[in-house]
């Protein structure tokens, strides 16, 4: 609750959510809308500039990954699309040689949504298992490859807990193997360094909005001597692999936005951790039975997801929110369902806990007094709600107590 010397704020710490675009990133698109607005494709004088600035963008993305050719990126509409491109391209591209697909239980919903269609059709799926910090077991997934093998889903980092995957080894025992290694970075790109250099990645999904860039932009890196089927179809924008006229603001805005966080991340990546670890230190110091979920160092600058033990994560969010306070109880893809978090589940967290999750993700506008503002907050809230709530310790015994008293009333037939 807000003490009397608190005063009301409004704190946005749901960025994987949703991020406010970089002021310096609306400024690169604007032109874009209404001036430059021509064709790529176009051969005449309009056309020019507009294609000169979608492959500045491209240079820049590529830039952000260490491609060695921004031709190795691919536009695309967002994170969703490029790994349907990745999957299902490569998938496709491979089923005469295998049909045997492995991902993680933790991937987003759309990686997993994408790997129960190409199920129906025909391509056996290997899920494999997280220990409890969200981290992928490294020796299931080497004993998941077999020889019909064709496509490995691990994803970069995960968006809700924040655990960094060892996509370095993941890369190493796929190394001479005829298998494609898909990775979706879409909560890693921008705020962690990522050098496809030095990791053999074939394939990665970046989402422009994570990165404070525009919504509904992304990318597909697709590593050289790496061959998709197109799954869709129509002109031969972006390799024939995304046709349709390209979105050029959103293109513009996102290639802004990754020069921003090729210079910025260093600092930023600093700084947020601080902000990050004073949240995880304030609620662990001052809410009793809060854990937090993820791996502990392994994890993204942004991210700090915690369970509230007795506490239901919808009440605490909204309770948040009446203080000004915006953040998250699973993953808005899949919110909606007020079903427990799939990650959490997979990371053996029993239903009713995973229930009690809330997940703060920071970004740049994020400042020390946010993070006092939500510490100060929070103690009363879990209090306020422990008391109402059926299963804190006290009400249990209370409850207990209380039908103990009932049965033995009964047996003397009150
Ligand atoms: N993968 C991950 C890990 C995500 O967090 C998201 C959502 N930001 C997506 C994929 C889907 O990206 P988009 O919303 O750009 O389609």
């Amino acid at each position: 609750m807000t003490t009397t010397n608190q005063r009301r704020k409004t704190v946005y710490m749901d960025h994987a959510a949703a991020s406010p675009v970089d002021g310096r990133v609306l400024e690169a698109m604007t032109p874009y809308f209404s001036d430059l607005y021509g064709n790529p494709s176009s051969l005449h004088n309009t056309g020019r500039e507009p294609r000169k600035a979608m492959e500045d963008a491209r240079e820049k993305v590529a830039r952000l990954i260490n491609a060695s050719r921004k031709e190795e990126i691919v536009f695309t509409s967002g994170g969703t699309e490029a790994n349907n491109m990745a999957m299902k391209g490569a998938a496709l591209r491979a089923r005469r040689r295998g049909k045997h697909i492995v991902t993680s239980t933790i991937e987003h919903i759309s990686v997993l949504n994408i790997v129960k269609f190409l199920q129906k059709s025909g391509f056996d799926v290997t899920h494999v298992p997280v220990d409890r910090d969200g981290s992928v077991d490294i020796g299931e997934l080497e004993r998941a490859i077999r020889s019909d093998t064709t496509l490995v889903s691990v994803m970069y980092a995960n968006n809700e807990i924040g655990t960094i995957q060892k996509v370095d080894e993941i890369a190493g025992i796929l190394e001479g193997k005829d298998i494609i290694f898909h990775t979706d970075a879409v909560a890693a790109a921008g705020k962690i360094p990522i050098d496809l250099q030095r990791t053999r990645i074939d394939l990665m999904t970046m989402s422009s909005n994570d990165m404070c860039g525009p919504k509904g932009a992304g990318a597909l890196f697709v590593r050289d001597g790496t061959s998709l089927e197109a799954v869709t179809q129509g002109g031969g924008q972006e390799r024939g692999l995304r046709p349709g006229s390209e979105d050029i603001p959103s293109i513009v805005g996102f290639g802004a936005a990754a020069e921003i966080a090729t210079s910025e991340m260093d600092g930023e990546g600093e700084r947020l951790t601080k902000l990050r670890n004073r949240l995880i230190d304030g609620i662990e110091s001052r809410v009793e039975d809060a854990f937090l979920n993820g791996h502990r160092t392994l994890r993204l600058p942004q991210n700090a997801n915690f369970r509230f033990s007795y506490v239901e994560g919808e009440a605490m969010l909204l309770n948040l929110d009446m203080m000004g306070v915006s953040v998250s109880s699973s993953s808005p893809c899949t919110s909606k369902s007020l079903l427990p978090s799939h990650v959490l589940l997979a990371c053996g967290i029993p239903t009713e806990e995973a229930q009690s999750a809330i997940q703060f993700t920071l970004g740049r506008s994020n400042m020390d007094d946010d993070v006092g503002y939500i510490v100060e907050a929070l103690p009363g809230i879990v209090k306020k709600l422990r008391e109402m709530s059926p299963f804190s310790a006290r009400n249990l015994e209370e409850m207990q107590s209380s039908a103990g008293h009932r049965d033995a009333c009964d047996r003397k037939g009150h």
